[in-house]
């Protein structure tokens, strides 16, 4: 484990290149720590965090990929080797040697979100990883029963452990619900999505975005009671044959998103003024800005267009 890549906050350094911006990982110091030698510690100091191997998935982002840079033709096929990730203040600390960062240096902190539609499914989840357990770090410093500093866990396994009241502090991934909702055009037949523009999405930039009605699981409910409550709450419909269909981590803050399906069962589109603006169901024909490749929202909305022979 010789190579980082390098963050600060959700930005990675990458380099410019011909067809976008990539990721860099810059080459660690043989011996980063005068401690023990343990590579489980070096894995858990803060603002350092080992990677996990990513494999890309195989049962969503399989069709109209966008152009993938070097020569990662085959999407699928990329795997994401083991790696380790660590923070801009971590690398400075620990006199690891950056490469120069100014704007005409072709190297740059770049968004994760901006990367995201075009790195390849393994990697982009890969980055979402890092994000999550770099922040994780810097957020469980201390107990957050009996506030003694915290300790990383002597296995190897991913923990901050009080060494007082020995309460152990896990990565926590929250389970977010998105759901498609569809039916045909009462009029035409065609096949329609329930699209939602949220006042999050801003108001300024015109075509405004719409999205598909996503929230949190809140404690106690099921993942589908989620998804009824969800859509009940913002837009009042109810919804029949629910299923799910994929999910994908989602890093802001640390989500899990869990995809699902549904068809329109009754009801008039009341919205949620607080949340959103408009919310209507739309003809795949005809669809107002949607987001990009590489959300979830995007794939389900592709996968409906896809099985009514609709290009996006
Ligand atoms: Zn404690």
């Amino acid at each position: 484990m010789t190579h980082a890549f390098v963050f600060s906050d959700d930005t990675l350094l990458c380099r410019q290149m011909p067809d976008g911006w990539w990721p860099l990982q810059v080459q660690l110091p043989e011996s980063s720590s005068t401690s023990d030698d343990s590579t489980c510690q070096q894995a858990y100091q803060i603002g350092h965090v080992t990677l996990l191997e990513s494999l890309a998935p195989s049962h969503w982002l399989s069709d109209s990929l966008p152009d993938v840079a070097h020569d990662l033709t085959d999407n699928n096929g990329f795997t994401a080797q083991a790696t380790s990730a660590m923070t801009y203040d971590y690398a400075i600390v620990h006199d690891v040697i950056l490469p120069i960062i100014a704007e005409t240096s072709g190297n740059a902190f770049v968004p994760y979100r901006q990367l995201i539609p075009q790195l390849p499914a393994a990697l982009s989840t890969q980055i979402s990883q890092a994000i999550q357990l770099l922040r994780w770090q810097a957020d469980t410093q201390f107990c957050s029963r009996c506030a003694a500093p915290a300790v990383h866990a002597e296995t190897d396994e991913r923990a901050m452990v009080c060494p007082v009241c020995r309460l152990r502090q896990y990565p926590r991934v929250q389970p977010c619900v998105i759901t498609a909702v569809t039916r045909p055009n009462p009029q035409t037949g065609e096949m329609q999505i329930l699209l939602a523009h949220h006042h999050r999405y801003g108001e300024q930039k015109l075509p405004l975005m719409y999205g598909l009605i996503a929230g949190f699981v809140e404690v106690g409910e099921s993942l589908e009671h989620a998804v009824v409550r969800e859509v009940a709450e913002e837009v009042n419909i109810s919804l029949k044959d629910i299923r799910y269909v994929s999910s994908q981590p989602w890093p802001f803050p640390s989500n899990l998103m869990l995809g699902f399906r549904a068809s329109y069962a009754s009801g008039d589109i009341i919205i949620q003024e607080d949340e959103l603006s408009h919310a209507d169901f739309f003809d795949l024909s005809n669809l107002p800005k949607i987001p990009p490749k590489g959300s979830i929202a995007r794939e389900l909305i592709d996968q409906i267009a896809k099985e009514q022979g609709v290009l996006l």
